[in-house]
């Protein structure tokens, strides 16, 4: 499960950055994935929970936001929902969309004292 790496990365920057801030303590991690990052939000929530232990983030609240997939045709230029990267256009059936959004998973906020 490649969730537990990510999970891992995502403390470590974290916790660099609190302790940059000289945080005692890290309340609350705001978390963006997006649906075409590959990553599974379940698995995801399991990893943090267990990445968290023992680091100043081990009760930190973990905050998902999930951004649904979104394409543009190159083709006939019109936009849509993707659910998968590989998926046509349902206007006009080409391959290969560009993707507007859906590909994030990065680190929105992080609350510390
Ligand atoms: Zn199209």
């Amino acid at each position: 499960m490649h969730e537990f790496s990510i999970a891992i990365g995502i403390i470590e920057i974290v916790n660099q950055h609190a302790e940059k801030a000289e945080a005692h303590i890290v309340n609350e991690i705001e978390i963006e994935v997006g649906e075409l990052s590959g990553v599974v939000l379940d698995a995801m929530e399991f990893a943090m929970e267990s990445a968290k232990k023992g680091t100043l983030a081990e009760n930190a609240g973990i905050v998902f936001h999930y951004i649904k997939g979104r394409g543009q045709c190159r083709d006939c230029g019109k936009a849509f929902d993707l659910q998968n990267v590989f998926d046509p256009c349902p206007f006009c059936g080409a391959f290969n969309p560009e993707v507007k959004q859906g590909k994030e998973l990065r680190v929105k906020a992080i609350n510390v004292d």
